[in-house]
């Protein structure tokens, strides 16, 4: 099978055209056609010339885009879209309702292979990293799905830092001019801490936002939470963040969910603090939300984020949306697999 056009940035087409013996000049065109014109057929796309569709056609495919299999919508009107991809790769992506809008969330693996003991995903493994055009079809979906869309987060299934390659070719894809021209500054890549890729946004003409989600401030309450922490210490993380918030003169918003008993302690919102001081960042507190149903404010909730405030940190406290179709934070687990809960460990672990 020829590679699927639809994975290409425009760059990449106009370096396919001149390797193709074709102008490159004809690459807006192309990607107009395939990205905002929904073409379906190679030999036929919008405005090129049957010369370039000819030549394209010997090089490349252009698979149809990925529809939902399934829709759940929530109570609160969230809507959660299972998609299976080729090769049994299930994933979901979310629209969130806002105030006056909507925010999508979508999905960067099928799975994950980070291995967070909190993470109905994590508890999947990783089955396969999505492609461009997979992250793509899920976008499409969501805007069929929302009258305003206004912002993009990367915060479904997976790791987007372990799929990055991929990742920044959709967000080029889906920022281009001559595509659906979704601006950069209203998507917003999270993290679990991958620092190579932190310092490569650093330097990235990229104009995204960054989110970390920090777990734990302990580092070995961290480590047992999130595998990652072996590989990369959040003390380290932390450095790259406010390097990235130096160079760039940006804020970066922080994630910390709320595990009862594990996580919430007043000895972990004073090592929390302590640990971003200086961090031009706001930082969300997430309830933890188990993979069987949504979770409840434990009295400790809102005395964490009051400990924070005296500790001098914009904290706020996340509501959670779509808890009731395990469409919130930590709850995607592409629900028609087989699935085993990971229980929430009391602490000590
Ligand atoms: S929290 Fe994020 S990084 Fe951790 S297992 Fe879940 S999807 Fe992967």
């Amino acid at each position: 099978m020829e590679p699927d056009l639809r994975d290409l940035t425009r760059a990449e087409i106009e370096t396919a055209l001149t390797g193709l013996g074709e102008k490159p000049g004809n690459a807006g065109a192309v990607f107009m056609a395939v990205h905002r014109r929904g073409a379906a057929d190679l030999a036929q796309l919008p405005n090129v010339p049957a010369r370039v569709c000819r030549a394209l056609g010997r090089a490349f495919s252009l698979q149809p885009l990925p529809l939902p299999e399934r829709m759940l919508v929530a109570g609160d009107g969230t809507r959660k879209l299972l998609f299976r991809f080729p090769g049994e790769a299930m994933a979901e992506c979310v629209v969130l309702p806002a105030k006056d809008h909507q925010i999508a969330c979508l999905s960067s693996q099928a799975g994950c292979a980070c291995g967070c003991t909190f993470c109905a995903t994590g508890a999947l493994g990783l089955k396969r990293s999505l492609t461009p055009a997979e992250i793509i079809a899920q976008f499409e979906a969501c805007l069929r799905e929302a009258v305003d869309l206004k912002s993009l987060v990367f915060m479904g299934m997976g790791e987007p830092f372990m799929n990055w390659e991929n990742v920044k070719k959709a967000i080029r894809i889906l920022s281009d001019s001559r595509g659906r021209h979704f601006p950069q500054v209203k998507m917003t890549v999270s993290t679990v801490g991958v620092i190579p890729v932190i310092e490569e946004l650093t330097r990235s003409d990229l104009r995204v936002r960054l989110a970390v989600s920090l777990v734990a401030a302990d580092p070995e309450l961290r480590a047992r939470l999130a595998p990652m922490e072996k590989v990369y210490p959040l003390r380290r993380v932390l450095a790259a963040v406010r390097e990235y918030c130096r160079a760039r003169q940006a804020h970066v918003m922080l994630e910390y969910i709320l595990l009862p008993g594990v996580n919430d302690r007043p000895s972990d919102s004073a090592l929390l603090a302590k640990s971003i001081e200086g961090i031009p960042c706001r930082l969300n507190l997430i309830p933890y939300n188990p993979p069987g149903g949504p979770g409840h404010p434990t009295p400790r909730t809102k005395e964490f984020q009051q400990e924070l405030i005296a500790a001098g940190v914009r904290a706020y406290l996340r509501a959670e949306k779509g808890a009731d179709i395990a469409a919130a934070c930590g709850q995607l687990a592409a629900e028609s697999q087989d699935l085993t809960p990971l229980p929430l460990l009391p602490f000590p672990l």
